[in-house]
């Protein structure tokens, strides 16, 4: 027969289970960190992603240990016949990891995030939308990259190789559609990924609300920029695309964005100028 002191036992280790997660999985990561980075990694590294070499040591250490968590923990799955092998899984982990290097527990290694779809090449997406007329209209994209807020990510691997073969150039699906992911992680994406403070918020959409006036006016007046056109769709892909520019090219963003600039610097709490060779100046 079972007694109330037992219930009562069962009822106290279920809590202290539950109670105990953050703790299992700081133990999990740790343990899975602690593995050695795989030899054939590191060559991937070396033939796939330049830009690994550009950082310091003490970030390239730092890094091989996400690229080792990531790789454990998150599922990959090749689609139209694309066979998922290492050269993919540490090819795109280097680059979503890039992002989480300085950052602490609050962004949980892309916690919502559980599967990465990849396709050989640019994929096309139908969307549907009604009119006020109450009609459909089907749209047909064809993309590089896109985030799901229900954890998933999918990517055109080719797009994935060219962008990571030319580190310092303007653009990165990577770097984007993971900039999704972390603005996801607070909810819907709307530009302003977890922060801490109200005063940090404050701050940010002070200068986020400028930055993209100011890029949805050059678009609209077709004046170059800096920050591709693409940014001036909405506050989430302006903060997806800023994060493409702050990891690609530091330097521009803040000799002509010093404010936006400071503020990727305090959130990712990274400084990539630090490690990018200046651009070559442009003769006329
Ligand atoms: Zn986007």
């Amino acid at each position: 027969m079972v007694t109330i002191g037992f219930l009562a036992f069962i009822s106290l280790a279920i809590i202290i289970w539950i109670m105990a997660y953050p703790w299992r999985i700081a133990l999990h990561r740790r343990q899975v960190m602690s593995n050695p980075f795989p030899k054939p990694w590191r060559h991937i590294l070396k033939a796939q992603v330049p830009y690994f070499f550009l950082l310091p040591t003490d970030l390239q250490l730092r890094l091989k240990k996400l690229i080792f968590l990531f790789v454990h923990d998150k599922q990959f799955i090749g689609c139209n016949d694309l066979e998922i092998n290492d050269e993919i899984r540490v090819t795109i982990a280097a680059q979503a990891c890039l992002l989480l290097l300085n950052k602490e527990k609050e962004t949980d290694y892309y916690g919502k995030l559980d599967t990465i779809l990849v396709y050989p090449e640019a994929f096309i997406v139908d969307n549907e939308q009604v009119d006020d007329f109450g009609v459909a209209h089907r749209h047909s994209h064809v993309l590089s990259g896109e985030s799901w807020e229900q954890g998933k990510v999918i990517l055109s691997w080719a797009n994935v190789l060219k962008d990571a073969a030319a580190p310092g150039q303007a653009g990165n699906v990577v770097f984007h559609e993971f900039a999704h992911q972390l603005d996801q992680l607070s909810g819907k994406a709307n530009g302003a990924p977890r922060l801490g403070s109200s005063k940090k918020y404050r701050q940010w959409s002070e200068v986020m609300k400028r930055e993209f006036a100011q890029l949805n006016h050059a678009v609209e007046s077709q004046q170059p920029s800096l920050i591709d056109a693409y940014g001036a769709t909405n506050p989430a892909e302006f903060f997806a695309v800023c994060t493409e520019v702050f990891f690609e090219q530091a330097h521009q963003l803040k000799a002509q964005h010093p404010q936006l600039f400071q503020c990727l610097r305090r959130y990712y709490r990274l400084d990539p100028s630090e490690w990018l060779p200046q651009p070559k100046p442009v003769s006329h």
